[in-house]
């Protein structure tokens, strides 16, 4: 087979080589040590909490070792692409802390665009990058063509929507796949030559060399030591339209973007000896790898599940409307990542976590357990210790756009807000009673007359309650001190039957209709609603 004159018919417009490409991107110079890491989302729709894990360690590696974070936007699948997700996808990642040096940004205009020497960072953009590498390879003799009519075509995509890591028709080891496989192989001149001008469209598959009877060791960063069956499938690099296979695409981004470590979810393991190849086909190095364990939950039943997507806490935009600080669910992140990194932040309470030296052998390789209660803990702590002024200012802000009414309270009346907020801040021992901002109003709305539903339990006569409230107002006087006030709840419990005295209360409890606490939590309720 003359595989450069295949390659030229293959690929008549493409007359750069590698090299010329190479030259375009020059090796990074950073110092020794310095990683550089993406994160290279498919903009499908919303951001994931499981997607701020990779970001967020890609973030620290890189920063933490002067390194480039960049961000690589990953649309080869237009099908699944929706409108504006990357853009929402820049902004949610910026508010919890995730912010790129390089790769696609927002530009002034408000639409993306490249910040960096290494773009075009849209996969999309880089079409024929991705058209000189496959020429390379078919003229090395490492891939080739296997053509289809249209109407097979149609046939394939009704049935195999997301044809990268689902499709089955050459996978399965069965004996009449690889049959058509190795008979795909043998193509000839003529043949190609017929196809191409009948205008019939064609894939190119890689010529895999390996024999899945042989392992080849590998060392995952999170995973450890593997053993993984070289690969024998010839599987896909250029789809039909021309557009790369996220296998084909990330090898020559990775490499041309000088990407030190990939760090993506361990759904990509089973793809890994795929990658491996190809690295070594195109003659690139390959950057070092973690795979990070799907996040899971427990379901009512305690069982662990996968946190999907329609899992409360799933959802990053989630967290913003139930009032989670972003410094809050990045700290719980830290726990989350690093094993040890709640006693750092015990010894080291007043650092900011982006001074923890993060550090990948902390990480658990079996996945990590979300959990609300332990978020809330986290947040819980962290809220309470910052300033009055700050739980104001977030609090105001939060209860503006997700509670109109009570967020004109509180920026009506911001320095009785911040007061009522310094109650218990400070000290040794702050109180805790805030997780989010959604809870500021039951804790402290009735400041503002705007309480919650009063909660009388139900054990008491309503019409008790009436009265101890009623007969209260009626003696009420403003000037009382705290003794004098505290005998007009004692001469209320008497004239409705309650003890006023706890001691003789419980000596006989069956005389009495209840008892001086009863009376004084009635007026609670009635002051704060709780
Ligand atoms: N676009 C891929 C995904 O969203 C990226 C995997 C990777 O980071 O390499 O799963």
């Amino acid at each position: 087979m003359d595989y450069q004159l295949l390659a030229d018919l293959l690929f008549p417009n493409v007359t750069e080589t590698p090299a010329d490409i190479e030259a375009k991107y020059p090796p990074r110079q950073l110092p020794e040590g310095a990683k550089v890491t993406r994160f290279a989302p498919s903009p499908t729709g919303f951001v994931h909490f499981g997607g701020l894990f990779p970001s967020t360690i890609g973030e620290r590696l890189a920063h933490q070792s002067g390194g480039v974070f960049y961000l690589r936007i990953e649309d080869t699948d237009a099908k699944r692409e929706v409108e504006g997700a990357a853009e929402g996808l820049i902004h949610t990642l910026a508010h919890y802390g995730v912010k790129f040096d390089e790769g696609a940004v927002i530009g002034e205009n408000g639409c993306i665009c490249d910040k960096g020497i290494y773009g075009p960072y849209k996969q999309s953009e880089r079409g024929p990058i991705y058209h000189v590498f496959a020429k390379q390879l078919v003229t090395e003799g490492k891939a080739y063509p296997v053509f289809t009519t249209q109407a097979e075509l149609d046939a394939l995509n009704a049935v195999d929507k997301k044809a990268e890591i689902k499709a089955k028709d050459w996978h399965e080891d069965q004996s009449a796949q690889r049959e058509a496989m190795l008979k795909a192989r043998e193509i000839t001149i003529d043949e190609v030559k017929e196809n191409l001008a009948a205008g019939n469209p064609f894939v190119l598959r890689l010529l895999a060399d390996g024999d899945p009877e042989k392992k080849v060791p590998f060392t995952d960063l999170i995973k450890g030591k593997l053993e993984i069956p070289e690969n024998d499938e010839d599987f896909v690099l250029l789809k039909s339209d021309g557009i790369p296979t996220y296998h084909f695409a990330h090898a020559v981004d990775d490499h041309l973007m000088g990407t030190t470590h990939v760090i993506r979810g361990e759904e990509w393991l089973p793809s890994l000896a795929k990658h491996i190849m190809l690295f070594r086909y195109l003659g690139f190095r390959l950057p070092k790898y973690m795979h990070i364990a799907q996040i899971m939950r427990l379901d009512e039943n305690g069982n662990k599940k996968k946190l999907s997507k329609r899992d409360m806490g799933a959802n990053m935009d989630d967290y913003s409307r139930m009032g989670y600080a972003p410094a809050c669910v990045c700290e719980y992140i830290m726990t989350l990542l690093n094993s040890n990194y709640e006693e750092w932040h015990m010894q080291n309470p007043d650092k900011p976590y982006t001074e923890f030296p993060f550090n990948i052998k902390k990480m658990s390789s079996s996945g990590c357990l979300f959990d609300f209660n332990k978020l809330n803990d986290v947040s819980k702590n962290i809220i309470s210790r910052m300033s009055a002024e700050e739980v104001t200012q977030q609090v105001t802000e939060w209860a503006l756009r997700y509670d109109p009414e009570f967020g004109a309270h509180l920026a009506n009346n911001p320095a009785f807000t911040t007061a009522i907020f310094a109650i218990g801040r400070g000290g040794k021992k702050p109180r805790k009673d805030l997780a989010t901002w959604a809870d500021a109003k039951p804790y402290m709305g009735f400041f503002f007359d705007c309480k919650q539903e009063d909660e009388y339990p139900e054990q008491f006569d309503r019409s008790d309650i009436k009265t101890a409230l009623e007969k209260f107002r009626a003696s009420y006087d403003h000037a009382d001190d705290m003794n004098a006030w505290f005998e007009k709840i004692k001469a209320v419990a008497r004239e409705i039957g309650y003890a006023d005295d706890m001691k003789a209360y419980k000596a006989d409890p069956t005389s009495y209709r209840g008892n001086i606490a009863d009376v004084s939590m009635f007026l609670r309720v009635a002051v704060t609603g709780k």
